[in-house]
Parts: C-alpha cells; structure tokens; sequence
C-alpha cells in the first residue's frame, strides 16, 4: 500500500508515515487551498518519505480565524485547571508514543536516534508536563499583575529540533490561555503533524492547535496575518531581522530566537577529560544543527596541545552514518542546501589560512553527510570565528588571560550561550558575570530544563522561553 513502513522501535509495531499530510485548521485535517504538496525528503537516504501540504495565505487565513473563534468560544474562557488537563494529556501521549516519534523525527531531520529518543522527546514531553502545572498558577506566579492571554500565537520554526520547538512555543502558549497558529520548517513537518494528531486525539477544542505546513511565504503569512496578536520565531537571524521589520508599527508582541556563535571556554585549570566530552558533545550534538551549538572553542595558551590532542583522539572514535543506527553519534545534515553551506564555509576557512582536520570515516553513498572538522589557528577576523556555520565544524582559538577570553568569547553579534570550564567555581561565577549571553554553563554544555529561561542577546534575539520568565511573552500583565 501506499504507506511507508520505517523500522520497528524495539518491541513495537512499524512506524507508519502516511503517503500525503494535509493541515490541521479548526480541529480538522483539510487540503490546502491551492492543491499544492511539497515533499518531505529523508537526508540520510534521499528518498521521499512522503508529500504535505503548501499552505497559501487563503489557508492561514482559515487557520487564525480557528484559532481566534477557538480563542473566544472555550479556551480563553475555560477554567484553568481544566486547560491544564488537556496539556498534560499532550505530554502523557507524546511520552506513550515517545519510541515511534523519535525514528520519525529521525527519519526525517537525520538526527541519530540515541538523541532523538533520549533527548529530543523527553525533554518535549517535559515541557507540556511543566507548562501543564502552570496552567492554574498563573495568578501565583505573578501576584497582584491580573496575568492575561494576549489571544492568537503566530509560531515559526526552524528544522533542527523539529518536535522540541513546537513543544517550546505551544506548551507556554496554551498555558497562558492563548490558541496557536504554528508553522514548522518545510524540511522536517512530519513530527509537528504527529503532534497534531495527538492533540486531535486529546479532543482539545478545534482551533486551539492548528498546524499549517509550507516554506518560507507560509511563515511569512502566519507572522503577518493582522488577527495573529503576538508572534513567536525561532529561525535565522537574516529571517529574523524582516520579521522584525515587516512588524514594526503593527503593535503585534514579538519574541525572536535566532543564531548563534557560542564561546566555550577552557581554562588551564579544568578537569581537560571532562571538558573533552562537553566539547565534543557542544559541537557535534545534532551534526553541531545547534543555535547554541559551543562552535568556537577559546582555550587558554598552556594548555591547547595537550586539549588538542585529547580532541582529535575523542573525534576518530565517533560513528557517523545512519540515523536509525543506535550506535551512531553523528547522523545526516539536514538538508541539500545546508550541507552546501557548510561546505562554503570550511572552505573560506581553508583560504584564510586555518588548519582543517577532519576525521577521516567512510560516509554513506547516498544521502548528505560531512565529516565531524576542526580548525586550529583561526583568527578572529575569520569568516568561521564570526558567522554560525551550523554544521559539525569547531574553530580553535587561543588566549592567555582570562580578560582576553573575555574579550574574545564576546566579540561576535551573538549572544545566545556560552561554557565555562574551570576547576574554580568562583572563576566560572566571575567569567559567567561578564559574558554578554543567555545562558552560560560551568563545567558542562547543551543543558536544557523547561524551568530554565532560555533566549539570547544581542543578534540572538530576544524574549525568553522556558520559566516563569518564558510566560511573560505569551501573557498581559499589569
Ligand atoms: P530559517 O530562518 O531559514 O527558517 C526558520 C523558519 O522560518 C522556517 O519554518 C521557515 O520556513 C520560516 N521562514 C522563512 N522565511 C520566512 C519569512 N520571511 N517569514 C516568516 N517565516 C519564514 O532558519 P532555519 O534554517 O530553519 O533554522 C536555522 C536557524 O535557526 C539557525 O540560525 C539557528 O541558530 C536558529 N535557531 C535558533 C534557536 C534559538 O532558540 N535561538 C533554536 C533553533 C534554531
């Protein structure tokens, strides 16, 4: 039949992906106006998975009205309590499902499936669970402050956690009160659909959630559709910047969470095995598709041989290769076009003199893959010090004093993360102080919590997701 079957997780049945995906408008699934599909292509084989629909601005249209007369009718209206129930029956299901979501999240973005399963879905599944807790607190959280809904959520995308960020932008949303217009990235809608499914199934209002899948001129649509009251965008900073733009003056509510260029940094005194692992894991955790992704490591001067050395010997032992593999530590780029621009940036490396390693593994034939890269005397002027490559690509830079990895960690437009690592608790406390970033971790890297407030500085964006902080962009409060 038409069906594709992708490999059974342990012990269950096969993952059905159905042939065609239409968009979910008002509680129901519904062909796009134009009868135009696009196709969801696997990166790590090249093959079709399956076709969904190209939402035109007639279509999103529908959506925000759903949502709007969703908004109105129930949700807004309905006890706290009781939208905190339906958002804990999204995280039951999403954890109940968690083993088939992960190989379609993986078949799909070409993520490996040690993450998929162990990171990816859990922590989505963690952030309905906390938002769902938050749903009848409201007015404890920000006491005497008559902590309203702002009414429709327009939310944009990006491919590299497909799942996760859709459980970032609609847990808050729908605990704060608002209903939800969301758009995920043309190269990985098939978790987001999944997910749609479930909150069909969940017997949520119609129009609370609706999903409209399609490129870059359906997000366009979504953010400028003038019943969307609030908009949430999580993509590029170039992205980024126009939909700031094309805002100005609309009185709309925007949070932006764009790029980034994040320091970590090595001092003499960290424990350098350790530290290893979180350089490894900073940059080439989900093939470094990470917008905080620790991609410029600074190590201080005494110590860079030896950390090199560690690296190199760390990089070697890393399985590249198929996604579904549970063994595979580094899975497919994302799409044609990324690898393209990972491929240009590593080569502007190479001309400006930078030393490239790569670890020297036998990628797949088919499909679209790079070789986990470092680079040694890099420069700061250096296109790969300065502009996010978003590929498993580390560039090397050095320091002698702490000011000067100071200096350095914060010379970028980014903002949005950086690592410290230190044997001296008070030095990381002292370095975190003066970092112009979001989030700093000590002495680890890439760690998330739905409690924590996440969002950047500077060209990172700004607005918080996560936290009490994450609520303020999805509430009024006085
Ligand atoms: P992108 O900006 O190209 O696309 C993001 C989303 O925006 C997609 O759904 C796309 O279809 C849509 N889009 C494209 N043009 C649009 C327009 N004019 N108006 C409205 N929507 C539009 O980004 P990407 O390549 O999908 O994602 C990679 C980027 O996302 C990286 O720069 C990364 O750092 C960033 N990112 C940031 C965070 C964060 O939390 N700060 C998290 C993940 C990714």
């Amino acid at each position: 039949d038409a069906w594709r079957y992708a490999p059974a997780p342990e012990g269950r049945d096969h993952v059905k992906i159905a042939p065609r995906y239409d968009l979910f408008i008002g509680g129901a699934w519904r062909a796009p106006a134009s009868g135009r599909y696009l196709d969801s292509i696997s990166p790590s084989t090249e093959e079709k998975l399956c076709e969904f629909a190209e939402a035109s601005e007639q279509d999103v249209d529908l959506a925000v009205q759903a949502a709007r007369a969703a908004y109105e009718k129930h949700w807004s209206r309905m006890r706290p309590l009781d939208r905190g129930k339906y958002i804990y029956r999204i995280a039951r299901a999403l954890q109940e499902k968690a083993r088939e979501l992960a190989v379609v999240e993986s078949l799909d973005g070409g993520k490996p499936i040690k993450e998929s399963r162990d990171v990816d879905l859990p922590l989505a599944a963690a952030h309905f669970f906390y938002h769902a807790g938050w749903a009848d607190k409201l007015e404890h959280a920000f006491p005497g402050r008559d902590p309203r809904p702002l009414g429709v959520a327009g939310q944009v995308i990006p491919w590299n956690f497909p799942l996760l960020m859709a459980a970032w932008k609609l847990a808050p949303a729908l605990a704060a009160g608002n209903t939800c217009v969301l758009k995920p990235a043309e190269t990985t809608p098939l978790t987001a659909l999944l997910l749609a499914k479930i909150i069909e199934e969940a017997d949520l209002p119609p129009g609370v959630v609706n999903v409209v899948t399609g490129a870059g001129a359906t997000g366009a649509a979504v953010v400028g559709h003038p019943g969307v009251d609030k908009v949430a965008f999580t993509g590029s900073t170039e992205v980024g910047k126009r939909i700031q733009r094309a805002l100005a003056g609309t009185g709309k509510r925007l949070t932006l969470e764009l790029g980034g260029k994040a320091a970590n940094i090595v001092f003499e005194d960290a424990p350098l095995d350790q530290a290893v692992e979180g350089i490894i894991g900073g940059i080439f955790f989900n093939q470094g598709h990470v917008c905080c992704a620790g991609s410029r490591l600074l190590v201080e001067e005494s110590v860079h041989d030896a950390l090199l050395f560690k690296l190199r010997e760390r990089m070697a032992t890393l399985r590249v290769g198929d996604p579904l593999d549970k063994n595979t530590d580094v899975g497919a780029i994302n799409s044609r076009a990324q690898l393209a621009k990972i491929e240009e940036l590593v080569a502007a490396g190479e001309r400006e003199g930078a030393a490239r390693f790569s670890v020297s593994c036998a990628l797949p034939q088919r499909g679209y893959w790079f070789a986990p890269t470092l680079f040694t005397g890099v420069a700061q002027s250096h296109r790969i010090a300065r502009e996010e490559i978003f590929g498993p690509v580390l560039s090397i830079l050095t320091f002698r004093t702490p000011d000067e990895a100071i200096e350095k960690a914060n010379n970028t437009m980014y903002g949005l993360s950086a690592g410290v690592w230190t044997g001296k608790g008070s030095k990381s406390f002292w370095v975190a102080q003066r970092l112009r970033a979001g989030v700093v971790w000590a002495n680890t890297f890439n760690k998330f919590d739905p409690s924590a407030p996440f969002g950047g500085y500077k060209e990172s964006g700004f607005g918080r997701e996560g936290g009490r902080q994450g609520l303020l962009a999805y509430l009024e409060v006085d």
